[in-house]
């Protein structure tokens, strides 16, 4: 009984944690650099904190000595590019070990897919009209060997050609736009195969936004248990309160941990800040019980 109480206690002191386990900064294709995401994240009461850039590591090293040295808890992350079924999955990694070699060299070898699609989305723009959109994408992309549709959305923007980036993915970046290129990413296999490799916790990211069928879904679950992956993105700034509650079913009938992520990218482009998601359904286990 003591025992049980005593877990329980533990339970709830995991669930009052601020934990914001999913953003980006000029790494990959948020607007802050590391630095100033880690800042804006204390400001905003976080107790810990993943930065997940996309198919990069290179703001973790500035982000952990940032966040050591404001007191912010720090849990080195990476969102990893997946094609399965034919849709574009996102598998956020959790506490990985920044140097492993295998992730390092799987990481390289996605971004440099993606070097080749942004090329290819240039060209497809450039036939419906719209010129120069690798090098207006490049001119919003800090690093320049991570263009996301994020940076091609902005230019387009900035061009005048669409009022905002909502509206440019609506009717250029998605898939059946002219803007839109077929791209093969990594399998799920390698993609959970590296994070577990790097002694991170593999996590299926806003899995509420993906274009699956049910039988697809169950397949992509059961495909990344059998991989090693373990935990799920319950509550996300991409979820309605009405998907947080579907997952959080999955969760709890998969015996997944669960995640709590923003998703943040900037202030002007998404609806939930650093820290500011709701918090997780308080019988989940959240993933942040092995990550502190
Ligand atoms: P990519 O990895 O290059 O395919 O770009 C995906 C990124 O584009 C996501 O991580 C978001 O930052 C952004 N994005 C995707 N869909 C949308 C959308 N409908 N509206 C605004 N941003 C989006
Ligand atoms: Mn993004
Ligand atoms: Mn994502
Ligand atoms: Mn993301």
């Amino acid at each position: 009984m003591t025992i049980l109480l005593s877990k329980s206690g533990d339970l709830a002191a995991l669930h009052a944690m601020n934990a914001d386990l999913h953003c980006h900064s000029t790494v990959s294709d948020g607007w802050l650099e590391p630095v100033e995401v880690v800042r804006r994240a204390k400001t905003n009461g976080v107790d810990l904190l993943a930065l997940t850039d996309h198919d990069e590591l290179g703001g973790l090293a500035l982000a952990a000595a940032a966040a050591a040295e404001s007191g912010v808890g720090f849990v080195a992350g990476v969102e990893v590019s997946v094609s399965f079924a034919g849709e574009t999955i996102h598998i956020v990694g959790l506490g990985i070990d920044p140097g492993n070699p295998d992730l390092i060299a799987g990481l390289r070898q996605v971004r440099a897919g993606r070097d080749a699609r942004a090329r290819r989305m240039s060209e497809a723009l450039a036939a419906v009209g719209i010129a120069g959109a690798l090098e207006g994408a490049h001119r919003f992309a800090r690093n320049p060997a991570l263009v996301s549709r994020a940076h091609f959305a902005r230019h387009l923007v900035a061009s005048g050609v669409m009022p905002d980036v909502r509206t440019v993915f609506d009717h250029y970046l998605v898939r059946g736009k002219p803007g839109f290129v077929e791209h093969e990413w990594a399998s799920l296999e390698e993609a959970v195969g590296w994070i577990v490799g790097a002694g991170g916790i593999a996590v299926v990211a806003h899995p509420a936004r993906y274009r699956l069928s049910a039988a697809d879904m169950t397949r992509l679950l059961d495909c990344f248990v059998a991989a090693g992956g373990e935990a799920i993105e319950v509550v996300s700034g991409a979820h309605s309160d009405d998907e947080m509650r579907r997952f959080a079913t999955v969760a709890r009938q998969r015996g997944l941990l669960a995640s709590r992520a923003s998703d943040f990218h900037g202030e002007k482009e998404s609806s939930v800040d650093l820290g500011r998601c709701n918090p997780l359904p308080s019988d989940l286990t959240p993933v942040w019980s092995r990550l502190i």
